[in-house]
């Protein structure tokens, strides 16, 4: 046996591989399984349970058994039950980064990253717990009083995607644990494991049966789909493309589901006469290069003042070359691989298209001859406007630079796309600034940096980029109805 391999199966120790539902691991209903992959050497690293539309169906009939009694759990409780979790996982980092460098590739410092970013919802969201309120007012003829209160929506059903497996389940499943409802979720087939070692940790920590099932399946339309069509679901958060998004969007029209959309992006990043160059240097590299490019932040289209386009392009095309990349486990490791061939492919295929279109491809423009799906970290410069890599998400480490002239060519050229998530801009004016938060079409705007995710702030965007908001005290809202009741004049 390889000394990957033990390592391998070390990391793959404790953590489960069947459905959760009700409290219990067990396989699939048919004992079916799918296989894992390591994307830095297109192994398999494990088979899990293949969940089947039944096993779909008893994970809702758990949950809807559940609502009710957690509903009305104290708040407090719920509260220490978060913060529970959040310490076991920050306890087990090194057992979550490991795990998630295995199934999903990003290095493990990155990994470690995104623990502490997914725990911090279990954290924040512990103590929005304990602050969910409503309003008693008296209605504006005097007479007839208004009290206003929240209640949690109900059963919901989360789909998740696998370039943050632990963050974007723990965005989902910590404000709902808060608001009091159950859920089921569905992880990415690329990447459940993760998924499946926090539901363990959740049962440890002593969250009780039904409040949270897991259905890993190859078979994602089968299983959710009687989901979404079953009047007993109140709700479907879901985190991935725009496409398949607007698609579950028109199955949850059918019982007009409340719905989260946290879809594709195509980031803007805007330098301006006036920016620090190296400060927006180093942005770009995390703007782009923070899990290889494969965030829904990720910076697509890098929009440049022709007077510094050519040495910010330089100074980028120069630190993206100087990056280590390799399997995400090793030492001094900066990039890791893409999650696999069709996406590299893809990658690859916007990059030839703006070559073809013209571009200059100042570093990279191709794939790495080796084991697994790397792809070089890639700058182009003078991108024809009509190119597919300045309209389509590139999902990879390819910076597209492109020029303007005056802060209204800038606006303009930043919201030319049908996605609304984030946007990045440099610049030392404040006043620009302020228009510039009003003008760009977005949900979240960083100025003068390069990463905004942050657990006390609300995710989300715009456009054809989603609808709701996660994390922030906005977060817990999308888990709660507001309930109005009407009482009649107290004095009369
Ligand atoms: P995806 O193909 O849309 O898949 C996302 C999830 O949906 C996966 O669990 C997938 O299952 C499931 N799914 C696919 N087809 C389905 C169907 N017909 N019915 C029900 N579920 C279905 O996206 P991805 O490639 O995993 O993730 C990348 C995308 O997510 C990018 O566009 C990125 O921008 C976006 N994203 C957005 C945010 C945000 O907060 N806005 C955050 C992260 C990622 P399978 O795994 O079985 O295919």
């Amino acid at each position: 046996m390889s000394t990957k391999n033990e390592s391998t199966l070390d990391i793959l120790r404790g953590v489960p591989t069947g459905v959760f539902i009700n409290g219990g691991w067990r396989d699939a209903e048919t004992n079916a399984t799918f296989q894992v992959h390591d994307p830095a050497t297109g192994q398999t690293i494990a088979d899990v349970a293949d969940a089947t539309p039944a096993d779909g169906l008893e994970a809702l009939d758990a949950s809807v058994a559940a609502q009710k009694g957690w509903a009305a759990t104290a708040p407090r409780d719920r509260a220490e039950l978060l913060r529970a979790a959040f310490d076991a996982v920050i306890a087990r980092t090194d057992d979550f980064a490991a795990l998630m460098t295995l199934e999903m590739g990003k290095p493990l410092a990155e990994a470690r990253g995104e623990v502490a970013y997914g725990a911090e919802f279990l954290r924040w969201f512990s103590e929005e717990t304990v602050r969910i309120s409503g309003r008693y007012a008296t209605a504006p003829d005097g007479k007839t009083r208004l009290l206003v209160h929240k209640r949690p929506v109900g059963p919901c059903l989360f789909i998740t995607p696998w370039n943050f497996p632990l963050a974007m389940a723990t965005r989902k499943i910590a404000p709902a644990i808060a608001a009091g409802c159950t859920m089921t979720i569905k992880p990415a087939k690329l990447t459940p494991l993760t998924t499946l070692l926090l539901a363990h940790v959740l049962d440890e920590v002593g969250l009780p049966p039904g409040v949270l099932n897991v259905l890993p399946t190859s078979n994602a339309e089968a299983v959710t789909g009687p989901l979404i069509a079953d009047p007993r679901l109140r709700k479907l958060s879901f985190t991935g493309s725009t496409d398949i998004g607007k698609r579950l969007l028109a199955d949850s029209a059918q019982s007009v589901l409340r719905t989260s959309m946290e879809l594709g992006g195509n980031a803007p990043f805007v330098v301006f006469a006036d920016a620090d160059v190296d400060a927006a240097v180093a942005g770009a590299m995390t703007a782009k290069m923070r899990n290889m490019g494969e965030a829904c932040t990720a910076a697509n289209r890098f929009i440049v003042h022709r007077s510094l386009a050519t040495e910010f392009a330089t100074k980028l095309a120069d630190t993206m070359a100087k990056l280590t990349l390799g399997p995400g486990n090793e030492t001094g490791v900066e990039v890791g691989p893409l999650i696999d061939q069709q996406s590299r492919d893809k990658v690859h295929e916007l990059v030839e298209d703006a070559r073809r279109a013209g571009a200059t491809v100042l570093t990279g423009g191709h794939q790495l001859d080796r084991d697994g799906y790397f792809y070089a970290p890639t700058v182009l410069f003078d991108v024809p406007e009509d190119a597919r890599i300045l309209r389509e998400e590139v999902f990879g480490p390819v910076a597209p630079v492109i020029t303007f002239e005056d802060e209204a060519e800038a606006i303009r050229l930043a919201n030319d796309t049908e996605y609304g998530l984030v946007a990045y801009v440099f610049t030392r004016d404040t006043a620009r600034t302020l228009r510039l938060s009003e003008e760009l079409e977005t949900g979240m705007l960083g100025i003068n940096v390069g990463v905004v995710s942050n657990p006390a702030a609300p995710f989300g965007g715009v456009k054809q980029s989603g609808l709701g908001r996660e994390g922030g005290i906005e977060g817990i809202e999308e888990y709660l109805d507001t309930r109005y009741v009407g009482i009649s004049d107290p004095y009369s």
